[in-house]
């Protein structure tokens, strides 16, 4: 590839491997917004050199385990309250038919995800461990995750804060765990805020839970939430957050950008959904900010224009389920693998397959995890065509 050369001087440094300050990204933010085509075609340079032209999903199923939360985010239609026609609270017995069912779709992935600390504030969810012999929904996360292991499936668990111990206990099981960031903002912790009646969203206890799974060696994805009354600076804090947790641990695998979509449901329902360009610059910033970062966004977000993303810096669609439906995101169900596969050839990348768990972090987890992986596993430490095709 020609090296690009640019008006800008800081994309120009960001080419040439240089650290850029936080006062830069933001002025570059502020160019981009009168025009973001420099912007964009450096994010698309460092991605072809850094990723290649592949693009990667994770096929997975969605297990909904718990979704009572004791905290409110106003933005979260995922959360039920006891007498809701959407409250999950997953039996032994569907846990294993689900994954009985993920393993014969070839899913790689089992996704284990369940509201914050639902056991701290609900009876139904005290009364649900107790019917099914568990102490803690942590305790019963490790029951399933070693369940899928059984199968042939990969855990991930995304369960909300989770302590230092209880994290322990799940590295032995899960190749990787999952935690949003959100944003680093306090501000948007304060009254009529989206994270005010949120404690687990507070950025203190957000980063605390990141630097525990640095300390622990737990391959990590984390990411923001883009849209949901952010300013920029806060917005490039975040993902300055994100690049100083990873290069003190070293161990954030993937960095999920989303796209704020309102919910019918919950308080934020009449606020605008993330514009698209500023979520395109926020997306190219990410990629300038940490050149090598996998990062991805969730195409049922963006149904109709998420191979564009391609071209500003993204490498992951994330996990994509043949089977089970986005519970965080109902409205928006997943797009079929295929359509996904033709969307990323026409737009030139090749899709491929990877575990929940991507090659350069192999070295953190056990040789026993390792071995298991290898069944499906090709040459490049991806799942074999195939298999999942
Ligand atoms: S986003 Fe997570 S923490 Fe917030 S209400 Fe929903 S389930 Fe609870």
């Amino acid at each position: 590839m020609n090296k690009l050369v640019l008006n800008s001087e800081s994309l120009n440094n960001v080419l040439d491997n240089k650290v850029i300050s936080r006062q830069s990204v933001i002025g570059i933010y502020q160019n981009a917004v009168e025009d973001p085509s420099e912007l964009f075609s450096t994010a698309q340079n460092l991605r072809k050199k850094f990723k290649k032209d592949s693009v990667t999903f994770s096929k997975k199923a969605f297990f909904n385990i718990v979704n009572l939360c004791k905290d409110t985010c106003s933005y979260c239609t995922y959360k039920a309250e006891p007498k809701e026609e959407k409250l999950s609270l997953m039996s032994k017995q569907q846990i294993l038919e689900l994954l009985q069912l993920a393993k014969k779709y070839r899913c790689v992935e089992a996704l284990f995800v369940t509201g914050e600390k639902p056991e701290q504030k609900y009876q139904e969810a005290r009364d649900w461990l107790k019917e099914n012999g568990f102490k803690s929904t942590t305790e019963y996360l490790i029951h399933a995750s070693e369940l899928a292991l059984e199968l042939g499936l990969f855990p991930h668990t995304n369960a909300g804060n989770l302590n230092f111990e209880e994290m322990k206990e799940l590295k032995k099981t899960n190749v990787s765990m999952g935690l949003m960031l959100e944003n680093v903002s306090e501000r948007l912790t304060e009254k009529g805020m989206p994270h005010y009646l949120a404690a687990s969203k507070r950025p203190k206890a957000r980063l605390e839970v990141l630097e525990n799974s640095g300390k622990l060696g737990i391959p990590m994805t984390t990411g923001i939430l883009v849209g949901i009354g952010e300013t920029v600076e806060e917005i490039i804090d975040s993902i300055l957050a994100i690049k100083t947790l990873h290069k003190k641990y070293g161990n954030i695998q993937e960095v999920i950008l989303q796209n704020f979509q309102p919910k019918p449901d919950t308080m934020m329902k009449n606020s605008p959904s993330a514009d698209e360009n500023y979520f395109k610059i926020i997306v190219a910033l990410t990629r300038i900010i940490m050149p090598e970062m996998n990062i991805q966004i969730p195409p049922n977000l963006s149904p109709k224009s998420y191979q564009s993303f391609l071209s500003v810096g993204i490498n992951d669609w994330g996990g994509i389920s043949p089977l089970t439906p986005d519970f965080v995101n109902p409205e928006f169900s997943w797009p079929e693998i295929d359509k996904v596969d033709e969307n990323s050839k026409n737009a030139g990348f090749e899709l491929k397959c990877r575990f929940p768990i991507y090659p350069e972090f192999f070295s953190f987890i056990s040789k026993e995890l390792r071995d298991k992986m290898l069944v499906i596993e090709n040459g490049e430490g991806l799942v074999k065509e195939e298999y999942w095709r």
